[in-house]
């Protein structure tokens, strides 16, 4: 191996694990290693992003856009640029969640609502850090550091999207087509992806003023979406199964059973949509469990009483 290539290869790593430590940070209360995340990092990633870049470089052919694929707009008309965008956040989107849900059943270990999302992160993690890798050798190792600050949590945060819909799949509606549930949130995250990649091809097109203007909204856009994900990360983890009633997610304070906030941070805990805890008090279920097997109470007909008292 070249010495270039090598050092392309460490601060690839580097990077890849310094977004690993953060992404795992929010996995606070059954936590996964950082080899089983790695695993899921390399496999996950690596599979998704090669069968996306022969889907993608197929599409360019066929539509002789293929300077596009190096963000070079040159004579492409705004159809094209639609139209590309859309192919690739399609084919990205759709490949990353179909890996994260194969390579999951296989290496991960899903036990947890919120390891739905860190392992769908940790793939578009992966996803993003290869590709890098690809545009290093290519441009040079200095595209690196602007790659790591933003295609790669852009990808991360795609992946959000649809990891949170792998989340209710899996513990809300396990009886239903996965993929069915996922479709949605799938659809939604490559929108979004299509919609960031757009305003980065548009750039190209425009006047300096107006091109830094449509960098900015996606950059903005980024912001948001990197928001909505650690706003749904908290929210996941709170309703781990490891989780005792009354327990708090943030310092794991045994609280009462029924309490709505914790005595000793003072994190609120506040009915949860995935996991409740039965009147009883003794054990926390997935909500849509028809009897508590504790104390045999009929939990729909307690949860239809709570949603009338409520309205
Ligand atoms: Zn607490
Ligand atoms: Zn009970």
């Amino acid at each position: 191996m070249s010495l270039n290539l090598a050092l392309t290869c460490g601060a690839a790593a580097l990077g890849t694990g310094l977004w690993l430590l953060i992404l795992q940070r929010y996995d606070r209360v059954e936590t996964e290693t950082v080899g089983e995340l790695l695993q899921v990092v390399v496999l996950g990633g690596g599979g998704s992003v090669a069968v996306a870049a022969l889907l993608n470089e197929g599409f360019a052919r066929a539509m002789g856009l293929e300077t596009l694929l190096t963000g070079r707009v040159g004579g492409a008309g705004g159809g094209a640029l639609v139209a590309f965008s859309l192919f690739i956040g399609i084919s990205e989107e759709v490949t990353k969640a179909v890996s994260t849900v194969y390579v999951t059943r296989r290496f991960g270990d899903l036990d947890e609502p919120v390891d739905a999302m860190i392992y769908a992160m940790s793939v578009g993690l992966g996803f993003a850090a290869l590709e890098s890798v690809f545009y290093a050798t290519r441009f040079g190792n200095e595209v690196l550091l602007m790659r790591f600050l933003w295609p790669v949590p852009a990808h991360m945060a795609y992946a959000s999207v649809w990891g949170y819909g792998l989340a209710k799949a899996r513990y809300v509606f396990p009886e239903r087509s996965r993929a069915r549930v996922m479709a949605p949130s799938v659809a939604l995250g490559a929108g979004v992806h299509a919609g960031a990649n757009f305003l980065l091809l548009l750039q190209g097109t425009l006047p300096t003023l107006l091109g830094t203007g449509a960098a900015l909204l996606s950059l903005g856009a980024l912001f948001v979406l990197a928001y909505v994900a650690h706003y749904h990360l908290r929210e996941l983890v709170a309703e781990s199964p490891f989780l005792d009633p009354g327990e708090c997610p943030e310092c794991r304070h045994r609280n009462p059973p029924q309490a709505r906030r914790c005595t000793r941070c003072g994190t609120s805990l506040k009915q949860t949509s995935i996991f409740t805890t039965c009147p009883c008090g003794d054990i926390r279920v997935p909500v849509r469990t028809p009897e508590c097997p504790k104390c045999g109470l009929d939990l729909r007909e307690a949860q239809r009483g709570l949603a009338s008292s409520a309205s």
